[in-house]
């Protein structure tokens, strides 16, 4: 076993980081106060294949392994949740579906679009009456009618659409098949009786744009189904296993970061007549805190090189997913308790990152559905 990145792996480490701490990290306090992403940034992302992490290089990406994919969002995560979040989202949500089940001329249509840097894709799978029980609960319908689909329903939670050029849309198509009764249709999001409704006002990633999606006898070619028809929430699963080790990812770049900003502050802020970090009570938070990031970190690879050998990933991108999402929650509020009441004050990054990945326990897939996941698969039923 070898437990280090290859010599490209880490160039691409080093790239990424530089990028982000560099440019990235600067604007974070701002992204989160206005609530607005640094589209000049993201812009900037598209030369460096940030914005087509799984595209091979056939299709014009830069053919990354899934290792380097997620080493660049643990560095997006650790410079800017925000950006973090619409990136990951982007990527493991619209453009890793659009290459896993588009047809030649789909990629041809839609693959540059996406990774020019002019917008963020999105995928809409939520509903206002179904999360984490997709099969249950999606009431959104499309109906073929003539050469075109038309779509009817709406959406909830869903990142980036206002950025988006089109949102791969989780229909149900055929109500008495079952689970095998939905399909994934490309909309575009100019497509007339699409509404999407103003940004949601959340807690954190409040740079990150989320919207409620409307859908009113929208039409969208027939051409437009991705994948196979029926297949659509076999197809979600899967994009959500990927999609899981991205935000495992994104969860271990917002704790390292609350790790960054503990240690800092407790080396420089003294009681007692000595810095912070010569207390044994502030010492085993920094111990534990890398401890977990480190376990975290490697459930994340592990998840990642399984994908990338062609083997089943899903039982480890639940785990890396649910371990790194728990260890950032309890990593931002050691951070936050290591800064004492400064940590409680928008002055200190740690009350944003905080905020931030306090989402990771919930979007793709919460803890509680990951453990069901998990324990599937340990006892088989
Ligand atoms: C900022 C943000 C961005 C998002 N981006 C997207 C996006 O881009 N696209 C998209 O499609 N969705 C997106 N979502 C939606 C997200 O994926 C859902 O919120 C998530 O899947 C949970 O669904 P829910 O909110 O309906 O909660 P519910 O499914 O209603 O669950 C509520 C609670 O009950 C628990 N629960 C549910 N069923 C069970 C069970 N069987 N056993 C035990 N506990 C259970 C859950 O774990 C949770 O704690 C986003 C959400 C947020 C907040």
């Amino acid at each position: 076993m070898e437990f280090q990145l290859n010599e490209e792996q880490r160039m691409w480490q080093e790239m990424v980081r530089d990028f982000c701490q560099n440019e990235l990290k600067p604007r974070a306090a701002q992204t989160d106060q206005e609530g607005r992403l640094p589209l000049d940034i993201i812009k900037k992302m598209a030369p460096l294949g940030l914005l087509s992490l799984p595209v091979p290089e056939q299709d014009g990406g830069p053919g990354l392994d899934t290792i380097s994919a997620a080493v660049a969002i643990e560095e997006l995560g650790r410079a800017c949740g925000s950006t973090a979040l619409s990136v990951a989202a982007h990527n493991g949500l619209c453009v890793a579906p659009l290459v896993a089940f588009g047809t030649a001329a789909q990629k041809a249509a839609y693959l540059p679009q996406l990774t020019s840097g002019d917008g963020l894709g999105a995928l809409a799978l939520t509903e206002p009456g179904a999360g984490s029980d997709l099969a249950g609960g999606v009431q959104t319908t499309a109906t073929l009618e003539g050469d075109g689909w038309v779509i009817n329903g709406s959406k909830a939670w869903i990142t980036n659409p206002s950025l988006a050029p089109l949102i791969i849309t989780l229909c149900r198509t055929d109500r008495a098949a079952g689970t095998r009764g939905f399909s994934q249709i490309i909309v575009p999001t100019g497509a007339p009786g699409l509404t999407i409704n103003p940004p949601e006002k959340k807690m954190g990633l409040k740079g990150s744009p989320t919207h409620m999606l409307t859908y009113d006898n929208v039409r969208a070619p027939s051409a437009n189904l991705l994948g196979e028809p029926g297949r659509g929430l076999q197809q979600t699963l899967i994009t959500l296993d990927g999609g899981r080790i991205g935000i495992g990812a994104m969860a271990v770049g917002l704790a390292q970061a609350a790790l960054d900003e503990a240690t800092r502050y407790a080396k420089d802020r003294r009681t007692f007549g000595q810095p912070l970090s010569q207390h044994q009570a502030i010492q085993w938070m920094i111990a534990d805190m890398s401890t977990e990031i480190e376990a975290a970190r490697l459930l994340v690879y592990q998840a990642a090189w399984l994908k990338d050998q062609g083997k089943n990933f899903t039982k480890a991108a639940a785990m890396a997913k649910l371990f790194a999402s728990e260890a950032a929650e309890r990593a931002a509020f050691k951070a936050i308790q290591i800064h004492g009441g400064y940590g409680y004050s928008s002055e200190f990054p740690v009350e944003r990152i905080y905020r931030d990945q306090r989402l990771l326990t919930i979007g793709e897939g919460t803890s509680e559905i990951l453990r069901m996941v998990i324990s599937r698969q340990m006892l088989n039923n």
